[in-house]
């Protein structure tokens, strides 16, 4: 139950157990086609848009998207946590304007003051994170970017806690360059960043950059529009064992439908929260519109939190640290992501109660199950 990298699928990691393969290869070049025309029904979009697997995971996903970006040119960061904030140290290592608007800990910032900034002007892009995964908030891209998409160039959103397991409809919602990484809800290894860059952002690779060599997609470009038409290409390693892994994980997607998956988070996800709640404890994310499918925060009173990681390993479950420096030392983390079930969901409560109770924590040792129970059963 970690926010990443996620516990993975036995037949997932069975496509993983080979030799390695050269990009040459039938079956590699294979797994990459399919791969990339897989993470299209994921992000939701359509051909019109060219999807990316680069070296590195979600950072390198984000990195790579200086590439569109030219010196001089102004960036909007819209953050509501830890991952929202690493846009800013990361765009300003390039020449490049920074603004950040910050949301208090536990809450996102409104789509209307996103709005009011961008009218003032002057902005070539703007960035947000679809679930912050340091706080289990998830932000209301749709409308945000329903706001502001005609007045900026470039709408970037970091989903790599949400893509596999929150409805994502990049396309129609007019998002410009959608990004993940293999480790998270599409439950495969760490390896891969991921990106599907739309028309106007291909249309921004013609120009130039303030890109570095290594991230710059228009070196990855070629590779990837190659593996489509099932050719091989070549730039620099991907690592091919998560490229098979995480080709598996996509097709596992597909089997199961990729609504019932989210269908499946957003059970889990409220039983979770029921279950924290019934015995007694306070969740992170402030507004229940925000709460996401994949992390819940939950705030602890008396216990440190630290011990309580340590405790629920001992009893099989791995749980997250709190990361968020203004919440420093009162919270940890669930996660519920890619390949989990209710019955993770009621063994996470249940083992919780005891350990907070053993901790000293005041809860209520099995209202949290009976709450989690009713959540499914309901
Ligand atoms: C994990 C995470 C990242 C960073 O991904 P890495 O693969 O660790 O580089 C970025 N954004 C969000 C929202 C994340 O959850």
């Amino acid at each position: 139950m970690h926010v990443g990298p996620v516990t993975i699928e036995d037949e997932v990691l069975l496509a993983g157990v080979r030799n390695n393969v050269g990009f040459s290869s039938p079956e590699f070049v294979e797994a990459m086609g399919k791969m990339l025309r897989g993470l299209r029904k994921v992000f939701g979009v359509d051909d019109s848009y060219q999807t990316f697997a680069i070296v590195g995971g979600g950072t390198s996903a984000m990195e790579s998207v200086v590439s569109l970006l030219r010196k001089g040119e102004k960036v909007l960061v819209v953050s509501n946590g830890v991952f929202g904030d690493r846009w800013e140290p990361l765009l300003k290592r390039y020449p490049l304007q920074v603004n950040v608007l910050r949301a208090d800990p536990g809450d996102y910032v409104p789509p209307e003051a996103v709005e009011d900034e961008v009218s003032k002007g002057g902005y070539t892009a703007v960035t947000m994170t679809h679930v912050e995964t340091s706080t289990g908030v998830r932000h209301p891209v749709e409308e945000t970017v329903k706001r502001i998409r005609d007045r900026v160039d470039l709408i970037v959103v970091d989903g790599v806690s949400a893509a596999g397991a929150e409805t994502v409809k990049a396309k129609d919602w007019g998002v410009d360059v959608y990004l993940t990484a293999s480790q998270k809800a599409l439950g495969a290894p760490p390896g891969l960043g991921l990106l599907a860059l739309s028309e106007r952002a291909l249309e921004r690779l013609k120009g130039e950059s303030v890109s570095g060599y290594l991230l710059d997609l228009r070196n990855w470009l070629p590779v990837m529009r190659n593996f489509e038409e099932g050719k091989l290409g070549y730039f620099s390693t991907l690592p091919v064992h998560t490229v098979l892994m995480l080709a598996k994980s996509l097709e596992l997607i597909e089997k199961e439908g990729l609504e019932n998956r989210i269908a499946r988070h957003e059970k889990v996800a409220r039983a979770i929260r029921a279950g924290v709640e019934g015995m007694g404890l306070k969740i992170v994310a402030r507004r229940p519109e925000a709460y996401s499918n994949t992390v819940t925060g939950v705030i602890v009173n008396g216990v440190d939190p630290a011990k309580v990681l340590s405790a629920v390993i001992n009893e099989g479950i791995e749980l997250a640290p709190g990361v968020h420096p203004k919440l420093q030392g009162r919270y940890f983390r669930i996660g519920h992501m890619g390949w989990v079930t209710p019955n993770d969901a009621i063994a996470t409560i249940a083992v919780l109660e005891r350990v907070l109770k053993s901790l000293g924590e005041d809860v209520r040792v099995g209202e949290g199950v009976k709450a989690a129970q009713l959540a499914l059963y309901s």
